[in-house]
């Protein structure tokens, strides 16, 4: 089979418009997305301008090329803003347009319009310059672990050099006369590589988004939303790894005093406030590696690995007192008082989470009808416990 470059013009044009339409498409299912939308009409304009190009010699110069190249560097450029947005940065319209303006203002020049080299290796530059861009801005939020985001940067870059290396092919190489521009081999390898990446890109952009989406909802799936800790369901699953680890865990079971108290005097938001505040409070003076979360209610949990039942009852003990020594000035009466229940593994013991917890419950049973307001350590023998 042989493509010649008329037929491969016309698959760039419906394949960048209809990439487009599937941006739009997957903006109007979720319109919360606002780099899709870009990204979307990026590529529509990306579009018309490969339409404008393939109709070079049937429409005036200043449209298929002028107007054209202006065109599909803008749509470059809007994809660069796009992929801003999506890595929340602020998307700089101006500076999308602005390699489509200096591309117009280079064609007023009359010998910089005549020359085809140096048309090819101003526009090839820009449209370089805005994928390296696109590449930068993507691994720049690499802390955000989405796996095709390496997908992204890669061929972004890689579509960056197949721009960048045409500039000292323009230049240097002799160029051909321009009525046989269509026959080179050159014009339908490019158009060829042009559809390819125009389509892989689009498809490592959608597969973030959809990751990202993914990954929001999971992670909303696994965090408290009173506080932003994590919910029983994942702090249970998390503790689980860690015992499956073999190295000796502690457990400790927060339940702070007298809540209903603290609600009925100062009403449920002065309460919400309260345990927002336990929840900062206590992530601050834990170690950062231990596990802590919302149990439900009033009731917090916190995992340290490698950690025994003593230096456990020692953390434990620095949380409770600096809980016990909060005031807010709007509210001089109001105190916080919470009590805590602590159980630990032997090293080299595999305790299942559900008999940890039971200690570290039995535990904090014993504190509370104790007075409150204090640390009990579970004895290592299930069944015996020591104050
Ligand atoms: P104890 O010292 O025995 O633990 O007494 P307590 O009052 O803390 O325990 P109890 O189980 O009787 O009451 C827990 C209270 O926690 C009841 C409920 O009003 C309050 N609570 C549970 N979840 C929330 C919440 O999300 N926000 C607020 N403000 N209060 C909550
Ligand atoms: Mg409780
Ligand atoms: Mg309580």
């Amino acid at each position: 089979m042989r493509l010649d470059t008329p037929t491969l013009f016309l698959m760039t044009v419906v394949v960048t418009f209809m990439v487009g339409v599937l941006f739009l498409l997957s903006w109007s299912q979720d319109r919360t997305s606002r780099p899709l939308a870009i990204w979307g009409i990026a590529h529509i304009i990306g579009a018309v301008a490969s339409a404008l190009l393939c109709l070079r010699g049937s429409i005036p110069n200043p449209l298929s090329i002028g107007a054209a190249n202006a065109l599909m560097l803008a749509a470059y450029g809007l994809i660069w803003s796009g992929v801003r947005a999506f890595e929340g940065r602020a998307p700089s319209y101006r500076l999308a347009v602005s390699g489509g303006l200096l591309w117009l203002l280079a064609c007023l020049v009359p010998q910089f319009y005549a020359s085809l080299p140096a048309r090819i290796a101003l526009a090839s530059s820009i449209a370089g310059l805005f994928c390296a861009l696109c590449a930068r801005e993507i691994l720049r939020g690499r802390p955000e672990p989405l796996a095709s985001r390496w997908s992204a940067i890669i061929l972004m870059s890689l579509y960056a050099g197949l721009y960048w290396i045409r500039v000292p092919l323009a230049v240097f190489v002799p160029s051909m006369p321009a009525a046989r521009i269509p026959e080179s081999p050159w014009i339908a390898i490019l158009c060829f590589a042009g559809v390819l990446f125009t389509v892989a890109i689009a498809f490592v952009l959608i597969a973030m988004t959809k990751e990202r989406a993914e990954l929001q909802q999971r992670l909303a799936a696994e965090t408290d939303s009173l506080t932003g800790l994590a919910n029983r369901r994942a702090f249970v699953r998390r503790t689980q790894r860690q015992l499956a680890g073999g190295q000796p865990v502690a457990l400790l079971l927060f339940d702070l005093d007298h809540f209903k108290a603290v609600n009925d005097t100062y009403g449920h938001a002065v309460g919400d406030g309260a345990l927002v505040a336990f929840s900062h409070l206590a992530g601050a003076l834990l170690p950062p590696d231990a596990v802590l979360g919302r149990l439900g209610g009033e009731e917090f949990a916190c995992t340290l690995s490698g950690c025994g039942a003593g230096e456990a009852a020692r953390i434990a003990e620095r949380v409770r007192h600096a809980v016990a020594g909060v005031s807010v000035a709007a509210y001089p009466r109001l105190r916080i008082g919470v009590s805590v229940g602590v159980a630990a593994t032997s090293p080299g013991e595999t305790t299942a989470f559900d008999d940890l917890m039971r200690r570290a419950d039995a535990a904090l049973y014993a504190a509370k009808r104790a007075g409150r307001g204090r640390v009990v350590v579970a004895d290592p023998s299930p069944h015996r416990l020591a104050a």
